[in-house]
């Protein structure tokens, strides 16, 4: 930077590490997705007539997640009309051409079926979203030869769409205006491989990624679960004879001992999903294996509900250095705690600065759904004052009793949206984060319809809940509780 400056006769004035930070003399100044949050970044970038990247190999960053971070930053400032200098610098090419490819040029392509060992029951499917099997897992032989594999990765090549497998990127993601598991799983992961070009995917040799359903074993009972996820939901409905929507979801889960530990390595990842993995005996089991085995350098990530931590799991996750905890968080303080029955805000927020200091990263996982598309901007505004540089991940609730797209009281959407869009934590990098709320207030500001009896459902359902939990949603929602009127 100091050459930058010297070239133009000018001076570097170093780093910026305030997000508050105003220019004030002519120059340089430097800054880093690790010294400000990608918000931050976005609204300090703005006060400066350029943004330059400079020109490093991805071998030079401290992480490959900061140079991809970085790029995708600086694409963004381009977007917002930012003068900005990173097109003709080299080595940017090839996330310039794996962006091109997936956003643009294919609209097929997924790097999931090179990479991806998921399996359900007995079948390998592309991944968890993925409804239809590709092959019997006992008849995988070869991950790089499987003709049914195969078969799935030259019409991706090709370009040809695969509904059967990935309608649920196609349809609730890039059609809905979201930025998809496709387009940024693809992003993620070859800037982690370090791949060039679509010939490199020839180097792929075995799985690189595990996607591991653990079960239903789960301490709490979120209003927008099901049985196949959550044992004590399905306990709940038998019980009390509780009339639920169709769940078509049935109990599925991989097998942890498929896992090759022995090919694991830095640029390989475990992700466990449940239930809840951070309880399960058979993900403590594995990790101690690893342990054993000296395999502890992988990317090891679980979605979790935060709710309790054993001195055992903590004790076991302080062996790996590189991990990264999901944490479900969907609502501010009672929302959470009424949609997550069983989860207390404060706990769960102790537990993930616990987990922060004891250097694990921490992610944030939330799903708008019709509980909290009226206030959701109070989430995003805590994280913004408490967790600035946390990642925030968006899926929307797909249920149509609960959909995030269903609120009647359109008005109030509107305002916590725009509210989000305020928030420097919007511009997070995760997947969907902006996108996500982009496209919950696109959908309200074009005067959509409730559909009534899908509300309906939703009251019906959520009213069987409160009676048998001794809750009530007026205590915890009331604007929620007021969206009934439309229903009488
Ligand atoms: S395109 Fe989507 S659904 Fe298909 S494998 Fe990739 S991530 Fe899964």
């Amino acid at each position: 930077m100091t050459e930058l400056a010297k070239e133009s006769s000018t001076v570097n004035h170093g780093l910026i590490s305030q997000p508050e930070f105003i220019p004030d003399q002519p120059g340089y100044y430097h800054t880093t997705v690790m010294d400000l949050s990608w918000g931050a970044l976005i609204s300090v970038a703005q006060k400066f007539d350029t943004v330059v990247l400079l020109d490093q190999p991805q071998s030079e960053w401290s992480h490959w997640k900061c140079f991809q971070a970085t790029f995708k930053l600086m694409q963004k400032l381009e977007e917002l009309d930012q003068a900005t200098v990173f097109r003709t610098n080299k080595n940017v090419k090839k996330l310039e051409y794996w962006s091109n490819l997936v956003f643009k040029e294919n609209k097929s392509f997924c790097i999931y079926p090179w990479i991806n060992y998921h399996q359900k029951g007995k079948n390998l499917h592309l991944c968890s979203r993925s409804s239809i099997p590709v092959a019997a897992a006992d008849t995988v032989q070869s991950w790089t030869t499987d003709k049914n594999y195969n078969r799935v990765r030259t019409k991706m090549l090709q370009g040809e769409q695969l509904p059967d497998h990935c309608s649920f990127c196609y349809d609730q993601y890039e059609k809905q205006g979201i930025e998809s598991y496709r387009q940024f799983e693809t992003m993620d992961w070859v800037a982690k491989l370090d791949l060039d070009t679509v010939d490199d995917l020839d180097k792929i040799q075995h799985p690189h990624f595990y996607e591991i359903h653990t079960g239903n074993n789960c301490n709490i009972k979120c209003r927008g679960c099901t049985p196949a996820f959550s044992a004590p939901i399905g306990r709940e409905i038998k019980k009390f004879n509780i009339i639920t929507p169709s769940f078509k979801e049935t109990v599925s889960v991989s097998a942890i001992d498929k896992i090759n530990i022995d090919t694991l390595h830095e640029k390989t990842s475990v992700y466990f999903q449940g239930g809840e993995p951070t309880i399960m005996p058979e993900v403590l089991n594995f990790l101690k294996q690893c342990i054993e085995k000296n395999k502890t350098d992988f990317f090891l990530t679980m979605a979790t509900n935060g709710v309790k931590f054993s001195d055992n799991f903590l004790e076991t996750i302080s062996h790996f250095s590189n991990t990264n905890f999901s944490f479900s968080l969907d609502g501010y303080k009672r929302v959470n705690d009424y949609w997550r029955s069983g989860s207390s805000w404060n706990k769960v927020i102790d537990n993930l600065k616990l987990l922060q200091s004891q250097g694990h990263a921490i992610s944030i996982n939330t799903v708008p759904g019709i509980y909290n598309v009226t206030n959701l901007h109070q989430l995003f505004e805590f994280l913004d004052q408490e967790l600035p540089f946390t990642t925030v991940y968006i899926q929307l609730n797909w249920w149509p009793w609960q959909s995030a797209l269903n609120h009647p009281l359109k008005d109030l959407v509107i305002e916590s949206m725009q509210k989000c869009m305020q928030t420097s934590i919007y511009h997070s990098n995760g997947k969907s984060c902006k996108s996500g709320i982009d496209s919950i207030y696109a959908h309200y500001t074009n005067d959509p319809k409730c559909n009534l009896k899908d509300l309906k459902d939703f009251f019906d359902y959520n009213d069987q809940l409160d009676r048998v939990r001794g809750t009530k949603l007026a205590d915890y929602i009331p604007e929620l509780e007021l969206a009934r009127n439309y229903i009488k």
